[in-house]
């Protein structure tokens, strides 16, 4: 599975601009065709759902909605925030490396 994002499905990010600026979470989902990726509970839209047989009333749902990649960087634990990374090449594997602390990612 190519992915040309900086960030994948199970990363923890932090959001460095937009409405849920400083937020953190979890990648749910990334979407490199659009450059986007999906944070949980980040850009959360509320939306509105029809009647079911189970919940005749229907009512409102609040979602995630997929936000820039651009906009999220990678959140390194140690230096408590998000990070811009490095990679290198250890035995036969990529790592990413937090550019600031030197960290595995
Ligand atoms: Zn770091």
């Amino acid at each position: 599975m190519a992915s040309n994002l900086h960030v994948k499905k199970g990363d923890t990010v932090e959001v460095i601009s937009g409405k849920d600026k400083k937020a953190k979470g979890k990648v749910l989902k990334s979407l490199p065709k659009d450059g986007k990726v999906i944070v949980e509970g980040v850009n959360k839209m509320k939306k509105h759902t029809k009647g079911t047989q189970k919940d005749p009333k229907g009512g409102i749902i609040e979602k995630e909605a997929p936000i820039a990649s651009s906009n999220v960087l990678l959140y390194c634990p140690s230096c408590k925030k998000g990070v811009r990374y490095g990679q290198k090449i250890e035995g036969d594997k990529k790592v990413r490396v937090c550019k600031k602390c030197g960290k595995e990612l």
